[in-house]
């Protein structure tokens, strides 16, 4: 029964005449009474198979007749080239149904459901999201999600970053306590981990370059287009470095991603409209680097509604970035936008060297990151000022007890950049089974 063979591998020239045998499932199927036409899929692509009343046994060609979509099946037959489409189908002789489906319940995610869905998804597909997986829309998305990973795995691991793993159980916050998700634990409380970011600070001086990724937990509320409960976060520190260093490896992280997508999956970008140019502009060209303060101008200029101090929310994001041809770094927030963590400029302490990195297209924020407070002093006056409670980071504190060094690092959302390379207009389209605040099935 192992698969040894793939549709995608039968559309070369060099099948064509070859008797082959091929495991797939029912994309679609019409027939007349004399001919079958069906289109096999599997998961590499989707084939033509024809098969004649008159070359296949009376009971086979019955049992093709009524195979359902998704039903599964093994086909046996002869590799043609198919005049009209310029590929090749498949001239059955031999049909073996494996997994029949039944005709009281037939597939749900039918082509008027996706047609409904217009692109993106309905509640419907949603709540059938075990069954949407099997569409060539989210295929797609879970082919060019699982090339995003591997391409953030080479690029640390191409530079000897260490992989490392932190808690999901924890007992401090680390974006601020209003996203926190609490879990009952042995009579205590516990918090689902928003961020591995302060497990690697500990692990720094152990290995000076780490890296992650691993699921973070947040309790957002607001349902928006680029918000999960449960999302994928790629996060670095790296010891010896300063704001710029850790910005350079998030702009080359950014640029690898966009270049393994266009080495590995252009097929499907473009199968979902995405302009491989410009993808490419984002994998060639440096991304322009602006403080907070000129940005908060710009958007003054547009008229839109912000004083100095505010926190960038997405409705402001989105309006920086409608104009931009290529990923934009934010650098230089004002210390009473941003946790504790952050280490203030000593040039002029109302600001903190930090970054964000946001997407072009309207896509917003994809990177956080920059110096951290490493001096124990200068952690404990930050802690103290924010009125955060010192219980909670003992241990972080104490890291910075014996031989602090300036580090940083920075957190990437996988999901995001996903949403934003792929073209989706939610971040659910990119997940297979999405979690936000009203979604935990199925
Ligand atoms: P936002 O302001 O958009 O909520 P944030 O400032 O809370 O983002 P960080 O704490 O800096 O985000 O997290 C690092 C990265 O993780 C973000 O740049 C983003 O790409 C991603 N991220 C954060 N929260 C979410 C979420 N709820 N769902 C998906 N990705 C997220
Ligand atoms: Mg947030």
């Amino acid at each position: 029964m192992a698969k040894d063979l793939w549709i995608s591998d039968l559309q070369s020239g060099d099948m064509v005449e070859q008797e082959i045998s091929i495991q797939g499932w029912v994309k679609r199927s019409r027939s007349s009474g004399k001919i079958i036409f069906l289109s096999l899929r599997d998961s590499t692509g989707s084939i033509q198979c024809v098969a004649k009343k008159d070359t296949l046994d009376e009971q086979k060609f019955a049992d093709l007749k009524s195979a359902l979509i998704e039903s599964s099946l093994v086909i046996t037959g002869t590799v043609k080239e198919d005049q009209r489409s310029g590929g090749n189908e498949i001239s059955v002789s031999d049909v073996e149904i494996i997994g029949a489906v039944n005709p009281e319940a037939p597939f749900p995610i039918t082509e008027s459901a996706m047609a409904a869905a217009d692109g993106g998804e309905t509640e419907f597909l949603l709540d059938n999201r075990h069954l949407y997986l099997r569409t060539s829309r989210m295929t797609t998305m879970l082919k060019i999600r699982s090339s995003v990973f591997g391409a953030i795995h080479s690029y640390f691991r191409g530079l000897d970053f260490i992989e490392y793993q932190a808690p999901c159980f924890v007992a401090g916050a680390v974006e601020g306590g209003s996203t926190l998700f609490e879990v009952p634990y042995f009579g205590r409380k516990a918090y689902l981990t928003q961020s591995w970011q302060l497990y690697a600070e500990a692990a720094m001086p152990a290995l000076e370059r780490l890296y992650t990724i691993a699921p973070s937990f947040r309790a957002e509320k607001s349902r928006t287009r680029r918000h999960l409960t449960e999302f994928w976060h790629a996060e670095m520190e790296i010891a010896w470095a300063g704001n710029d260093d850790v910005m350079a490896h998030g702009e080359a992280l950014v640029r690898h991603i966009c270049a393994t997508l266009l080495e590995e999956r252009s097929a499907e970008l473009e199968s979902l409209g995405r302009d491989l140019e410009m993808i490419k502009r984002f994998a060639e060209n440096p991304f322009p680097r602006i403080r907070y303060d000129e940005a908060v101008e710009r958007l003054q200029a547009l008229g839109v509604d912000i004083e100095w101090g505010d926190d960038l929310d997405y409705s402001k994001e989105k309006i920086l970035t409608a104009d931009f041809d290529l990923p934009h770094f934010l650098t230089h927030y004002p210390k009473v936008a941003k946790p504790f963590y952050h280490r203030p400029d000593p040039e002029d302490d109302k600001y903190v060297l930090c970054h964000d990195l946001l997407a072009p297209e309207g896509y917003g924020e994809i990177i956080g990151g920059g110096e951290r407070t490493w001096s124990e002093q200068e952690i404990l006056e930050r802690i103290d000022e924010e009125g955060t409670s010192r219980e909670a980071y003992e241990f972080y504190i104490d890291v910075r007890r014996y031989g602090g060094v300036p580090h940083g690092g920075f957190g990437l959302g996988v999901d995001r950049v996903i949403a934003w390379l792929a073209g989706a207009e939610h971040i659910r389209e990119v997940i297979p089974f999405p979690r936000d605040s009203r979604r935990v099935t199925p």
